[in-house]
């Protein structure tokens, strides 16, 4: 029965003036979503609406999966549209379509009206009363609640008129790129895709780096980040994966310092690489899926020690969040399954058995000079031989 989509949008109404440029940039990501989707679709803005109309025969529950996953998206409402050929036959396409959607008459509703269209012969209460007293004639076992209906159905009269009833709900935020650009620390764990998911819903474009590190990690391992950063394209559009050999870095640490600060001090090189991809790709801040006291290496005075060596905003969304609710998150989007499987990750290897919690930043900073000689040269290698993988759905 549906052709149609009326798209919602929520916060992207509040942009005064550069409004346009938020519902352009959403409807670019409708029409990207939908690439891959089987049937064509005429995506289209007017009046402060954004609609999609199928051109072709193609598949609802594909199509309405697509866009729950495009962030700008408040709600997706399927939308009939008729002919205006009269209001006794607006209220019986009315009837048609709540019997077609609704099997189960036993429900209350109101019915709300817009006149778009000035030259409509009737005002919106005249035709929101016509309505309901036809939809309570056709089905008595129907009756009207105003304040909290069952079935709040619109009817709106445009060019043709708009019948609709059902909101799915979209996934909030802000359409893609609208925010600029951010570089995600991409783990095989099961925060940082949360953590990527939750800043590109804002708006903001993701790229990612991995530090690997073989023969410890495994290209089992990386396939699975790999993996990961196709969950979070899923959402963020196109993720340009660098892959870091982090294996000589790691290495030399490990000869060089304290087993207890090895944990602390490879974090200060993973983010001064990530720091300097950034940059180098016009990524305006860092993206981690760090949370207060998870793990050793997240205590106040150790995430302290981490971000001495940024000097471009790192951004932390998961920083107050429990396990749990990341748990939950990771599951929503997908990425659950992928995390848990059980591959080691660059940072289980070297990770010593009582690794400071409290790092003093003064101490370490002297600890890290023990690395002068050669870790210049070996980050400038990582740097130099990183590989590029462009990960999109
Ligand atoms: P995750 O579940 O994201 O792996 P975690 O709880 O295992 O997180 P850590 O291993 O302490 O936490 O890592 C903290 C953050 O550092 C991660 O969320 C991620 O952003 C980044 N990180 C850790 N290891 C790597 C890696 N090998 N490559 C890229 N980023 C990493
Ligand atoms: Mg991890």
């Amino acid at each position: 029965m549906y052709k149609s989509f009326l798209i919602k949008y929520a916060e992207i109404g509040v942009k005064g003036k550069n409004r346009y440029l938020f519902e352009d940039a959403l409807v670019q990501q409708i029409k990207y979503a939908l690439k891959k989707c089987e049937g064509e679709f005429l995506v289209s803005k007017a009046q402060g609406r954004i609609y999609v109309d199928a051109q072709t025969a193609f598949d609802f529950d594909e199509t309405v999966e697509r866009l729950r996953r495009v962030f700008g998206i408040s709600g997706i409402c399927p939308v009939v549209h008729v002919e205006d050929e009269g209001f006794e036959k607006l209220c019986r396409d009315v009837t048609d379509y709540l019997n077609e959607v609704y099997p189960d008459k036993n429900k209350s509703f109101k019915v709300v009206s817009r006149r778009a269209r000035k030259n409509y012969p009737m005002d919106s209460m005249t035709i929101s009363a016509g309505i309901g007293s036809a939809v309570l004639e056709a089905f008595p076992e129907m009756h009207v609640d105003v304040h909290n209906p069952d079935i709040l159905l619109n009817i709106e009269i445009r060019e043709k008129i708009h019948i609709y009833s059902e909101i799915i709900p979209g996934p909030g935020g802000m359409p893609a790129g609208t925010g600029g650009k951010a570089m995600l620390l991409l783990s095989g764990g099961i925060d940082s895709p949360v953590a990527g998911y939750m800043i590109a819903k804002r708006g903001v474009k993701i790229d990612a780096v991995y530090f690997h590190a073989p023969p410890y990690t495994s290209e089992r391992a990386k396939q699975k980040v790999v993996d990961l950063a196709r969950v979070v394209s899923r959402y963020a559009g196109p993720v340009y994966l660098h892959v870091i050999n982090f294996t000589d870095i790691q290495l030399y640490i490990y000869e060089k310092c304290p087993h207890e600060e090895l944990t602390i001090i490879m974090r200060r090189y993973m983010m001064r690489i990530a720091q300097q991809i950034a940059e180098e790709t016009g990524c305006l801040g860092l993206v981690t899926g760090e949370s207060i006291g998870q793990v050793a290496s997240q205590t106040m005075q150790s995430l302290t020690a981490t971000n001495d060596v940024c000097h471009i905003p790192v951004y932390r969304p998961l920083i107050a969040f429990d396990k749990q609710d990341i748990v939950d998150i990771s599951m929503k989007i997908d990425a659950y399954e992928t995390s848990i499987l059980p591959y080691e990750d660059c940072c289980t290897i070297f990770v010593a058995k009582h690794p400071v919690t409290k790092p003093n930043l003064g101490v370490i900073r002297r600890h890290e000079e023990n690395l002068a000689e050669k870790i210049d040269e070996l980050v400038q290698t990582a740097l130099d031989t990183k590989e590029l993988i462009v990960v999109s759905e």
